[in-house]
């Protein structure tokens, strides 16, 4: 993520002075946090809950106005969403006395975590947006000791924003990004040379993402020389821009060799915004052209961008299913992950961001919110499933890890309490200990709990793979046939990446079953899959169309076997609703009978279904 430090006055000067004299700032902070870790999180806590002792959720469970750990770990529940929707359906609905936090809700952030396929609702209020921007703050200063000169560059960030809707109460509903792109705090963020952009904000601020994604790159080609890094949040959304360049760059070449910006770009304030940066520059557009006529896109991004150090793209978790497209596309240029955040809270920064992406380990800020952790195991290695001790009872769940006294090599589930208003609250992330900075814990991010697919920030668990799977399967059973044994992947070879489910079927004239029945039941899958899935399918476009591929009857005992064959416990073994290890991937697609593609998009629409009806 970009974003940088404030300047404090510009009057001054040497305004490299400035930026020396900040960044030394920012990193004598980190180590005075990190330092004090432990104080700081019991300052935290105080703090959250004296402001909040007179709310209704504290009070119901009988706090009592105390402010200390150990009678807050005493009474307070460890929660997940489902425990919290009564509450946050009430504020949603209009209800503004003090339920969760003291401080009025600003809004609520659709997390892309979701509950009964809805995006999930995370309470914010309006000084969250000081505590994100000052995480945003601290992660140039520490890019600069490894990478002198960032300062006098530019960074070509693609960055956008997704729909927002209002809950029936009147609070508006949006993604945490999408609200910060639009507070003043970045809007109106002083100019400061690490953020120096070559987007203008109204391309970012454009709602209509071919818009957004053209003027953002016409705007990044014709600065090329400027750039000296590039990035987008998350590593698919940065692969989806060069795939759109591919697409588009004759168009893109068109414009700037005339210094005109193309007719599908309507919306007056991004021409306007354009226009002050274009000029026609036919020398550039025959550069552009030769480059991107040339057969291979090998090593483009450090063809067209020639000063580019790095990419800041987020590549753990999930997201490292990239890294190969992007070592191609960049030859190999560093892979930098700057921070790990979420709609509940942003919680820490990568303090040495040219690591190998595989070594990327995150310092929890202390002062963002108070962190406990839930001890975990790891249960399968082939799945990457994570599974909670079986030894923890009930009264040793609530026994909760401080940060400070995690320990090394070990998994844990983070629980976060919040100043918006979430206590003891399951995130569900799973991390492990790496290392500490000072007193501060450092965490490699493992998984996300239960996640099964996901392509972009979808993140289908088993649950909702199951119900979709078997709403889809119900259609197969008036042709005499039935689902013996399914699982997907998240096929990403391709852009944008895609599902694929194999079916294995128990049937008994498989000629009596048309493929346009398989194709219904890819469509009749992704319209149960969640909002967060049919919102990449149908608007940003960055998930592609469902397929199933039918396999060969004893496929999924072959795989039973293999995994015996790996390691794996006859006793134990359940079929893994999700693979990722090539060999199984390999097998299952050597017994491939036919396969079949969703035919369009599932139906989608801004907020919650039930807020449609209502509104
Ligand atoms: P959301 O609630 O939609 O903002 O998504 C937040 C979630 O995205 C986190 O809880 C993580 O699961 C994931 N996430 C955020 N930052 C990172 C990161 N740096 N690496 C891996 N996953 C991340």
């Amino acid at each position: 993520m970009p974003e940088a430090p404030k300047i404090l006055s510009d009057s001054a000067d040497c305004i490299d002075d400035i930026v020396v004299e900040n960044n030394n700032k920012v990193l004598k902070f980190i180590e005075d946090v990190t330092a004090d870790a432990d104080e700081v999180q019991r300052r935290v806590l105080s703090e959250i809950l004296s402001r909040s002792a007179n709310v209704e959720y504290l009070q119901r469970y009988g706090l009592n106005g105390c402010t200390d750990r150990e009678t807050f770990k005493k009474v307070i529940p460890v929660v997940t969403y489902e425990d919290l929707k009564p509450d946050i359906e009430r504020i949603a609905n209009g209800d503004t006395s003090p339920i969760l936090c003291s401080q009025p809700i600003s809004e609520f952030l659709t997390s892309s975590g979701t509950s009964a396929g809805e995006r999930k609702l995370m309470p914010t209020i309006e000084e969250e947006l000081g505590r994100r921007s000052l995480l945003y703050s601290l992660l140039m200063p520490v890019m600069s000791q490894f990478l002198p000169g960032l300062d006098k560059g530019k960074g070509m960030y693609f960055l956008f924003v997704k729909s927002e809707a209002k809950t029936p109460g009147g609070l508006v509903a949006r993604p945490v990004l999408t609200s910060y792109y639009k507070s003043s705090h970045f809007k109106n963020r002083p100019n400061d040379p690490y953020t120096n952009y070559t987007s203008p904000k109204e391309t970012i601020l454009c709602l209509d993402s071919y818009q957004s994604m053209y003027s953002q790159l016409l705007c990044g080609l014709f600065q090329n020389e400027d750039v000296v890094r590039v990035g987008a949040v998350f590593a698919s959304g940065f692969i989806r821009a060069i795939q759109f360049l591919e697409k588009h760059w004759s168009l893109l070449c068109k414009d700037i060799r005339t210094g005109t910006i193309d007719s599908k770009i309507t919306d007056p304030s991004v021409r306007e915004a354009v226009m002050k940066i274009l000029k026609p520059n036919p020398k550039l557009a025959d550069f552009v052209e030769a480059e991107c006529s040339k057969g291979s896109w090998k090593g483009i991004i450090t063809r067209l961008w020639p000063e580019t150090k790095y990419i800041d793209v987020i590549v753990t978790g999930t997201m490292s299913q990239y890294i190969p497209a992007l070592d191609y596309y960049s030859n190999a240029l560093p892979l930098v992950c700057t921070m790990y955040a979420s709609s509940e809270c942003y919680f820490g920064i990568n303090l040495n961001p040219l690591c190998n992406p595989s070594e990327v380990s995150y310092t929890l800020i202390p002062n963002m919110a108070y962190f406990e952790f839930l001890p975990v195991t790891r249960k399968d290695e082939l799945t990457g499933s994570i599974s909670e001790p079986t030894a923890l009872n009930d009264k040793e769940k609530q026994q909760l890890v401080d940060l400070v006294d995690v320990k090394l090599g070990q998994d844990y589930e983070l629980v976060v309490t919040t100043y918006a208003g979430l206590y003891r609250y399951h995130v569900g992330d799973i991390l492990r200990v790496s290392g500490f900075k000072n007193k501060a814990p450092q965490f490699n991010f493992i998984c996300r709990k239960n996640v099964v697919l996901s392509i972009d920030s979808d993140k289908t668990d088993e649950v909702e793979l199951q119900n979709a799977v078997k709403n889809a399967a119900n259609q197969l059973l008036q042709y005499e046939a039935s689902l013996v044994e399914y699982t997907g992947y998240a096929d990403t070879s391709a852009i944008p990446g895609r599902y694929v489910l194999f079916w294995e079927l128990s049937v008994k004239d498989s000629t009596l079953i048309a493929p346009a029945v398989f194709e219904d039941c890819c469509f009749t899958v992704e319209e149960s899959l969640n909002s967060v899935y049919r919102q990449g399918r149908v608007c940003d476009k960055s998930i592609g169309p469902l397929e199933i591929r039918v396999v060969e009857n004893g496929t999924f005992d072959m795989l039973m076997d293999f995994a015996l064959s790996q390691g794996s416990s006859i006793n134990q073994y359940k079929t893994p609703r999700c693979v990722k290890y090539a060999p199984i991937i390999e097998l299952l697609n050597s017994r491939v009978i036919s396969s079949y593609f969703s035919p369009k998009c599932p139906r989608w629409t801004a907020g919650h279904k039930q807020w449609c009806t209502q509104n």
